[in-house]
């Protein structure tokens, strides 16, 4: 019997409202596995944490993150109660720095039934592998003058080790999908950074060669993630360039309230940390209108990572069954309520 324990952060708003559901859907496959456990350590982290004592989490809060084998979390901050940079730095981007979460994985799909700004496109299904930890989102240059004008420098960083970090990840994942990685770069418009990212693309594609690949230019690659979405399976991409893929494959999916993510320790120092890509939304706050889809989805991720891509399959199955069934949230034009989506995906597990 293996046991996996998880510390979860409902956080704020909404996070309260999809992570239970999401953590009954995780008992509910290990007990129908019958070799898997889950031990939950709830947290109260967050924006009432805050307002009661002064900070987003204790100061042993990551100590006691420390001792799980993974975060599973809901959403972080209200501007209505704790300004957003206070709440980002104080829990969230505290965790993925200091648990040196250096990849951030995205998967991005169209499910029947959901509409989509793009109609239905067929075939809309990849994952956005992003290098998490460098890159554009550097802290290097400044603001000076040269010759009188006021001018900002900001350098990029590449370290061939997260560079390539996050490429054999990208591969890997490639293996276990229909085995193709596209490489986001723009070697003809940065000088420095990109063809390097471009040398270490080719020297890491050595060592898989069973995985085709091909490089495209950020600017064509956004456009034909729309024109041509069939043709990208697994896209690796810098801080800043999935950044942005991966918002336009969360915007392509139809809400923001399906979208998974996973924060990746990949050196297994630190736990990861899955959580969905929307936020805490104050404004459905208690209406039953929250889509449970991102969390759940997340919780496939999790299983997936410790291994468990049976229970994963089973899972993802049971969304899209639901989905198909017209069972949704209003976000996607649906007329049932968070509970009733998520009865509905447990009940087909
Ligand atoms: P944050 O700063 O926490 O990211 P935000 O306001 O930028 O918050 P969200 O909280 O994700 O972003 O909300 C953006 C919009 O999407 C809101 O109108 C919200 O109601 C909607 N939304 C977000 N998540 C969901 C969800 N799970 N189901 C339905 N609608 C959602
Ligand atoms: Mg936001």
């Amino acid at each position: 019997m293996e046991t996996i324990r998880l510390a979860v952060i409902p956080g704020d708003g909404i996070g309260h409202e999809v992570v239970p559901g999401a953590l009954k859907i995780l008992e509910r496959l290990a007990e129908l596995h019958g070799g898997l456990k889950f031990e939950f350590e709830h947290y109260d982290y967050g924006c009432d944490y805050y307002l009661e004592h002064g900070e987003m989490m204790p100061e042993d809060g990551l100590e006691k993150l420390k001792e799980s084998d993974a975060v599973f979390l809901g959403a972080v901050g209200d501007v209505n109660k704790v300004p957003d940079h206070i709440s980002l730095w104080g829990l969230l981007i505290k965790i993925r720095r200091e648990f040196q979460q250096e990849i951030n994985v995205r998967p991005a799909k169209v499910f029947d039934g959901v509409r989509s700004p793009l109609g239905s496109p067929k075939d809309f299904d990849l994952v956005v592998v992003r290098e998490n930890s460098e890159g554009e989102y550097s802290s290097v240059g400044g603001r000076m003058f040269h010759e009188e004008h006021e001018i900002a420098i900001q350098s990029s960083v590449f370290s061939k080790r997260a560079t390539s970090q996050a490429m054999e990840y990208a591969f890997n994942l490639a293996g276990s999908r229909s085995g193709m990685v596209t490489s986001a770069t723009k070697s003809n418009g940065i000088y420095h950074a990109m063809p390097f990212w471009d040398d270490v693309f080719k020297e890491v594609s050595m060592e898989y060669p069973e995985v085709s690949t091909t490089s495209e230019h950020i600017d064509a690659l956004s456009a034909s993630f729309v024109t041509r979405p069939e043709r990208y399976d697994v896209v690796v991409a810098s801080n800043l360039f999935g950044d942005i893929l991966s918002d336009i494959g969360a915007g392509i999916m139809g809400s923001i309230g399906i979208a998974p993510s996973a924060n990746l320790n990949i050196n297994g120092k630190y736990p990861s940390m899955f959580e969905p890509v929307h936020g805490s939304a104050p404004d459905i706050v208690g209406r039953g209108l929250a889509n449970p889809v991102g969390q759940i989805w997340t919780a496939k991720m999790l299983l997936d990572h410790f291994g468990y891509e049976d229970l994963g399959g089973r899972l993802l199955k049971a969304i899209e069954d639901t989905l198909r069934e017209g069972i949704m949230t209003p976000d996607i034009g649906g007329n049932s309520s968070t509970e009733e989506v998520t009865a509905s995906i447990l009940e087909r597990l």
